[in-house]
């Protein structure tokens, strides 16, 4: 069988150029029409991250939805930081693969206290996640993730 390979290649070979003639003819008749096709996107890469003591760490399957930073009254207490960064993902892809956080309601307020919860490490009280009362998505504290390179914010 070892003679197979190089046969093969020109045979292969061959159908490739009879191939590009006849794209370069149509081509020509279309005018110009040659753009090539956008490349299909590549899947997503799965990531992870966890909580300063490591109790709970988790992963995510999908793509990322979007990058952004939150300076509500609520983000901010709950970081101790005056801006917390997230990663917007959808819940479905979102995984637990250790521990469970414990989830915080705010009695009152704007933005991000009314409209969803925190959900932080119970034994070292890092916060991972803020989940809104309604949609698809959950946001990941930013400074959790193992790669921070994921957190791709749009230039402010
Ligand atoms: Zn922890
Ligand atoms: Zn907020």
């Amino acid at each position: 069988m070892t003679n197979t390979g190089p046969t093969m290649m020109v045979t292969i070979l061959a159908a490739l150029m009879g191939a590009g003639v006849a794209i370069g003819q149509d081509a020509a008749k279309a005018g110009d029409d040659t753009k090539k096709a956008p490349a299909p996107k590549s899947a997503a890469k799965p990531f992870t991250g966890r909580c300063h003591c490591g109790a709970v760490t988790y992963r995510v399957k999908g793509a990322v939805v979007k990058s952004s930073y939150c300076d509500c009254p609520g983000c901010r207490r709950a970081t101790g930081t005056l801006r917390a960064p997230f990663v917007t993902v959808l819940r479905k892809d979102l995984e637990s693969t250790a521990g469970k956080t414990t989830e915080f309601k705010a009695a009152g307020g704007v933005k991000c206290d009314v409209h969803g919860t925190w959900h932080f490490c119970p034994k070292c009280g890092t916060h991972l996640f803020w989940k809104g009362h309604r949609g698809k998505e959950i946001d990941i504290f930013a400074g959790t993730l193992d790669d921070p390179a994921v957190f791709k914010p749009k230039a402010l």
